[in-house]
């Protein structure tokens, strides 16, 4: 019997699955381990029975759940609507409810989600700790000596560790960026958390962009963490908190648009309408930011992009974001911008939209699955030829320049807005 706070997955969701398994193959877990219970299928299966109370949470449960990379490439390949991203993330938030963990993983889980995700001086200290490890050469001395080796997987976590990019984009909350060549557009951008320490000359390239096509770009000082990573873990009363102040940041801005240019981010804000159904405060506040919110490709296709003076001469291959092309069905938009770019080639890989293993956090804690889907996702890039490999968000971007190090030819990976940056700065 569920109980009625629950955050259980609703039986009337899973019921859509007519257990067809056309979604099967687009499954990045399924193919790699070939077991029905690591398919959206064997998995919905797995929460029909905990919910009508069937079954236990056992650790066979947690762990199929767990091994789930939320990349939502079962959605788009079901015929029945089956809204499988809304299923994993309430199987979650459950198990959350029902499960007590080791005491000092409930420990670590609540420093990183309550507290340094949240905070900027700590992601600012972190980040300068690691600009420290970077900047000192003390990195590429450990890469080079393979000194991690002998520690397990250390060495390829080490790999996905994310840039420091110092001066951080903190210091530019609460600034309004002038519209160059007349003001035709008002908006806000969310910068993120960790991206405004590992992403910092992408979230400003972001705003050159936009500049230069023709907004004021105002950077929302209340604004916080999107929630994505806590909606992923199950921790939906966090994301909620998160969830209010950002709406409270931005929505009586007057913004045309409140953009981000994180797929992963995106995905989240976008859905904060679920998020907030049941709290009669903000279940409407959370419709009209709904409306207001895009990805920075969505809103550039659909404005007149300024054509840059110069052409910039360059083979890319576009690596579809999950949650750009599964979350918010954005696949046409990113391709639209890079092909707007004279002297962009754009070389298609196969499977473009298949996980490369990022995956918020899965790339580190299911470090094998991750790094065996980025084997096969390069594979798929180098067969293209194209000198660059560009996508839409950057955990994206970091499992990517892991896998140029180890599988590729060190291409460069690139956001599309960096591209169309570097086009127009010649
Ligand atoms: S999730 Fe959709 S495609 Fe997959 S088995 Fe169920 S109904 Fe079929
Ligand atoms: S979200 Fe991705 S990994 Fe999870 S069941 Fe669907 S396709 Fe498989």
């Amino acid at each position: 019997m569920v109980e009625s706070n629950s955050e259980a997955p609703l039986l009337k969701d899973l019921d859509k699955c007519v257990h067809c398994g056309l979604c099967l193959n687009s499954c990045p877990t399924y193919r790699e381990l070939g077991v029905e219970m690591d398919s959206p299928r064997g998995r919905i299966y797995q929460m029909v029975q905990v919910v009508e109370g069937r079954a236990a949470m056992t650790e066979d449960y947690l762990e199929h759940m767990d091994l789930c990379l939320a990349c939502r490439g079962c959605e788009s390949a079901c015929p029945s609507g089956v809204q499988y991203g809304r299923l994993i993330e309430a199987a979650r938030a459950h198990i959350e409810q029902n499960v007590k963990r080791p005491w000092h993983i409930e420990a670590f889980r609540d420093f990183v989600f309550g507290t340094l995700l949240q905070s900027r001086f700590l992601l600012s200290l972190a980040g300068r700790g690691l600009h420290l490890f970077q900047a000192s050469g003390l990195q590429s001395w450990v890469r080079r000596s393979g000194l991690l080796k002998r520690f397990g997987n250390l060495e390829n976590i080490e790999m996905l560790s994310p840039p420091a990019e110092a001066p951080f984009f903190f210091s530019q909350l609460g600034k309004v960026f002038p519209a160059e060549g007349g003001r035709k557009h008002k908006v806000a951008f969310l910068s993120g958390c960790i991206a405004n320490v590992s992403f910092a000359r992408l979230n400003e390239a972001t705003v050159r962009v936009l500049q230069k096509n023709g907004c004021e770009v105002h950077i929302p000082a209340q604004q916080n963490c999107c929630g994505a990573l806590h909606v992923h873990a199950g921790r939906k009363d966090d994301a909620r908190e998160l969830a209010k102040n950002n709406i409270d940041a931005t929505l009586d801005g007057g913004y045309d648009a409140i953009l981000t240019n994180a797929a992963g981010c995106g995905s989240t804000l976008k859905e904060y309408d679920e998020l907030l159904e049941h709290d009669t405060a903000y279940r409407d506040k959370s419709i009209a930011f709904k409306a207001k919110m895009k990805d920075i490709n969505e809103f550039l296709a659909s404005i007149e992009i300024r054509p840059p003076a110069k052409p910039l001469q360059m083979t890319v291959t576009y690596q579809d974001s999950c949650h750009l092309c599964h979350g918010q069905k954005v696949r046409a938009q990113p391709r639209k911008v890079l092909q707007a770019i004279p002297g962009v080639t754009l070389k298609e890989m196969a499977l473009s939209d298949l996980c490369c293993g990022s995956a918020g956090i899965y790339n580190v804690v299911h470090n094998d699955i991750a790094m065996s889907l980025l084997e096969k996702k390069m594979k798929s890039v180098n067969a293209t030829g194209a000198e660059c490999i560009v996508t839409a968000n950057p955990g994206c971007m970091i499992q990517l320049q892991a896998g140029a190090r180890i599988h590729g030819k060190g291409q460069p990976v690139l956001h599309v807005v960096e591209v169309l940056d570097k086009a127009y700065r010649g």
